[in-house]
């Protein structure tokens, strides 16, 4: 194929990925950096530095990179590539396309991160074919995606399907980062909030594997909890189960909303599966009305973690008429 490879870089709020993606969407070399507590100067220096060690991979094994596509938990200005305002990261009105662009002599494409997961997911993953879709990111906080009749939904402002930010308990906690509110879906079952709920439960249950755990020193994060759950820890497992069940309810709200065909559930804590899809299909099953709940399919991202940084590839290899 004449195309060379693009670099889709999905930037959470405290990791980032970065990939180099050929126009068949396969992954050629990957870059993990951690982005937590950067400062808008070192960000843009950690994004700059992994899209460098991917690009040097490719180029040592002779082959090219032709553009950057990168998706960012923020608000976009597409039309100028800036970033204009993010929950999770130090953001405000930065040029960020052109920055990028000038940083790494590359055509760079920006976008936000949820949108470019949706993207990735409708055109070649689980919601392909699918007329009305939604998408929900659960790491650090939770991205949303929409597609509905058929066309991605950013609304008035490009700050839409800010699904995370639907209230499900209205006296809950405060949400994360610069969100005002109390009780969103992103503080009752994003990444940060499971590390919460089982760091709760295992002060409660110290018997378990996930009280031993907290006993021996080690920090109550999505993935060890995940890993003591697939062990078979009963704490862990109820950790993750309730906040299937919080998600469930933000499922049947969108379910109410939107009838759609099918609901994506993607971002780290997808790892857990099915011990996380099960209780929130059953509360969909019991809450959300009649025939959108029969109807509705609610699946694990086909891409996991990397439905972000893949659609923020697609949106690069678009951008060079090269589309996958
Ligand atoms: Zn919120």
């Amino acid at each position: 194929m004449s195309t060379g490879c693009v670099i889709g870089v999905d930037l959470g709020g405290t990791k980032l990925l970065a990939g180099a993606v050929d126009p068949a969407l396969n992954v050629h070399h990957r870059a993990t950096r951690s982005s937590r507590g950067d400062d808008q100067a070192a960000l843009l220096h950690t994004v700059v530095g992994a899209i460098r060690e991917v690009r040097d991979a490719i180029e040592g094994a002779s082959g090219t990179v032709e553009a950057v596509g990168i998706g960012i938990p923020c608000l976009i200005d597409a039309e100028r590539g800036m970033a204009v305002t993010s929950t999770h990261l130090p953001l405000l009105d930065v040029p960020f396309r052109d920055l990028m662009a000038e940083r790494l002599g590359l055509p760079v494409f920006v976008d936000n991160d949820a949108n470019a997961a949706m993207v990735a997911e409708w055109r070649f993953g689980a919601a392909m074919g699918a007329r009305d879709a939604a998408l929900l990111t659960l790491g650090t906080g939770i991205g949303g995606g929409l597609v509905v009749g058929g066309a991605l939904q950013r609304g008035s402002q490009g700050a839409g399907a800010e699904l995370g930010h639907m209230v499900v308990q209205a006296d809950g906690p405060r949400c994360n980062g610069n969100c005002p509110n109390r009780g969103c879906l992103e503080a009752m079952c994003s990444g940060t909030a499971l590390a919460r709920e089982a760091s709760r439960i295992a002060r409660e249950r110290p018997s378990s594997a996930l009280g031993h755990a907290l006993a021996d020193g080690r920090e109550i994060l999505g993935p060890l909890v995940t890993e003591l759950a697939f062990d078979g820890d009963v704490a862990a497992i109820d950790a993750i189960a309730l906040c299937g069940s919080w998600l469930g309810i933000g499922i049947a709200n969108l379910v109410n909303m939107l009838n759609p065909d099918v609901v994506v559930v993607g971002g780290g804590v997808i790892a857990a599966g099915e011990l996380l899809l099960g209780p929130a299909r059953a509360v969909v099953a019991a809450r959300a009305l009649s025939p959108s709940r029969e109807h509705v399919k609610i699946v694990a991202a086909r891409f996991g973690a990397e439905s972000g940084m893949l659609g923020a590839a697609a949106l690069a290899l678009d951008g060079i008429g090269a589309p996958a």
